[in-house]
């Protein structure tokens, strides 16, 4: 088992602490990591590191590297499930699947992620109205608990477990194994409707309309657009292709899937890269060449889904002191919040490129499970932005007070009172947590910062 030191930190690239970072090959090596870090500072797992925040650190004990933790995933066609090692990432799990004519049934904005990161976070993707979150499409799980037992949960089996476990952020159990169903598709290619959308009211409308019409959709938001332009944006829909769709040199090989290298961001930026002024000047520049109304677009699925990936540590752009994201959301009912951060935001001039504007349908029983129905959005800010923190602040509190709650995959600095509030199942998740875990050997930076 390979073990060394490491300053760790999330995408965001801020808050970093140190660790000693142990790879496990076997469950038995995991088990035996788990009861070791009983008697120090405990133990988290940790995938490809994508959350933004602090959720797969632990600073001054032991962090569990998942990817050799028995490698590997089997494809059940006839089934149509997938049963995959928690350190597989969805970009492998993509360049496997495709090909024999399935999809993820979930993916996030990045496909460097884990299976047992997604299981975590209880991701979502740009299909939240229309097929949930990820815990959604878990068979079952097998997963290592801090007493060294190897127990398979599901929805049918020790459900409280398991549903602790959906979105858990890694403090019930380190996953090892998951099984969960895929999409047969017919083609690897989307067919993408495109329309620009001239501000935040005809941006929620056409995402609205999209829950009877298109499978996915998302809306990119110019949040630095004032007045009558507040909210403007450019809304993608998608479907998977058929293969009638596709034009005929590319239906010779439907299923095609062979995502380009990454260009690599440069290591040295200057500093404020990155403001008000470059920002402004980029989103405008992106919703002005953005197309009116196009439709039946044939786009590559990593094309339209992992966008960000063609850009290797695009993280970087936002020099030393990294990025915050601050992802929320509020119930249907409560655009008025929604509107009064996007005004805010605006007001301030805040300099963010990557606003993701999305409507969430039903969620799943998992406590602390971020997904509600609801609207989401999601902004990319530099965490050196004078006032930053007391601007978030004030949005937490718009967010509580509209019933919403922000996302623990994406959180660097929320207060723990705020989180409590805006996760009323939380001392139901505790209840679970605390039978499995009553020495709090599963701990990480971001449990111990809100008092999880
Ligand atoms: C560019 C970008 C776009 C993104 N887009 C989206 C999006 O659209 N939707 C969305 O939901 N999220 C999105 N995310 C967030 C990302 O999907 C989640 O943070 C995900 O959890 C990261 O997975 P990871 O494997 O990197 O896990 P890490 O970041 O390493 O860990 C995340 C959490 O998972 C836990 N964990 C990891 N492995 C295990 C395991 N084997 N067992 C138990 N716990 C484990 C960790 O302890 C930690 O709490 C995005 C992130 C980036 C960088």
């Amino acid at each position: 088992m390979r073990l060394r030191r490491a300053l760790l930190t999330g995408w965001g690239r801020t808050n970093p602490s140190p660790a000693t970072v142990v790879r496990p090959r076997t469950t038995a090596e995991l088990a035996a990591v788990l009861r070791s870090a009983a008697d120090g500072r405990g133990a988290v797992a940790r995938g490809l590191g994508r959350c933004y925040g602090d959720a797969a650190q632990n600073a001054g004990g032991l962090v569990v590297d998942c990817a050799d933790l028995n490698p590997g995933f089997r494809l059940d066609a006839d089934a149509g499930t997938v049963t995959a090692a928690a350190g597989t990432s969805l970009d492998a799990l993509l360049r496997h699947l495709l090909p024999r004519g399935f999809f993820l049934p979930v993916t996030p904005g990045t496909r460097q992620v884990t299976v047992g990161g997604a299981v975590a976070a209880d991701v979502h993707g740009k299909n939240h109205h229309a097929d949930s979150s990820f815990g959604a499409h878990l068979r079952s799980l097998t997963l290592v608990t801090p007493d060294g037992a190897v127990r398979r949960v599901g929805p049918d089996r020790e459900a409280d477990l398991f549903w602790a476990t959906v979105g858990g952020m890694g403090l019930t159990g380190v996953v090892t194994e998951a099984t969960f169903t895929v999409l047969p598709v017919a083609t690897s290619r989307m067919r993408v409707d495109t329309d620009r959308v001239a501000d935040l009211d005809a941006a929620l409308a056409l995402l609205a309309e999209s829950d009877r019409t298109h499978r996915y959709s998302v809306c990119w938001v110019d949040l630095l657009a004032r007045g009558r332009s507040l909210g403007r944006g450019v809304l993608t829909r998608a479907h998977h292709a058929a293969v009638a769709d596709l034009p005929p040199a590319a239906r010779r090989d439907p299923l095609r899937h062979r995502p380009g290298p990454a260009l690599r961001a440069p290591r040295r930026v200057p500093p404020h890269l990155l403001n008000t002024a470059t920002v402004r000047a980029f989103n405008a520049a992106y919703h002005a060449r953005a197309p009116r109304r196009r439709r039946g677009e044939i786009r590559e699925a990593a094309a339209f889904f992992h966008p960000l990936d063609a850009l290797r540590d695009w993280n970087r752009l936002y020099g030393p002191r990294g990025l915050v994201q601050y992802q929320f959301a509020v119930p249907f009912g409560e655009e008025g919040a929604l509107r009064r951060i996007a005004e805010r935001l605006a007001a301030r001039g805040a300099p963010s490129f990557l606003a993701v504007l999305k409507r969430f349908g039903p969620g799943v029983p998992a406590p602390l499970s971020f997904p509600r129905p609801g609207w989401t959005l999601a902004v990319d800010l530099p965490a050196d932005l004078p006032g930053l923190d007391g601007l978030l602040t004030g949005f937490d509190e718009l967010v509580l007070a509209a019933g919403g709650r922000v996302y623990l995959a994406k959180d660097s600095r929320a207060a723990a009172s705020a989180v409590h509030a805006m996760y009323p199942d939380l001392d139901r998740w505790r209840r679970v947590r605390d039978r499995v875990d009553p020495d709090r050997v599963l701990v990480s930076d971001l449990s111990r910062r809100l008092g999880l």
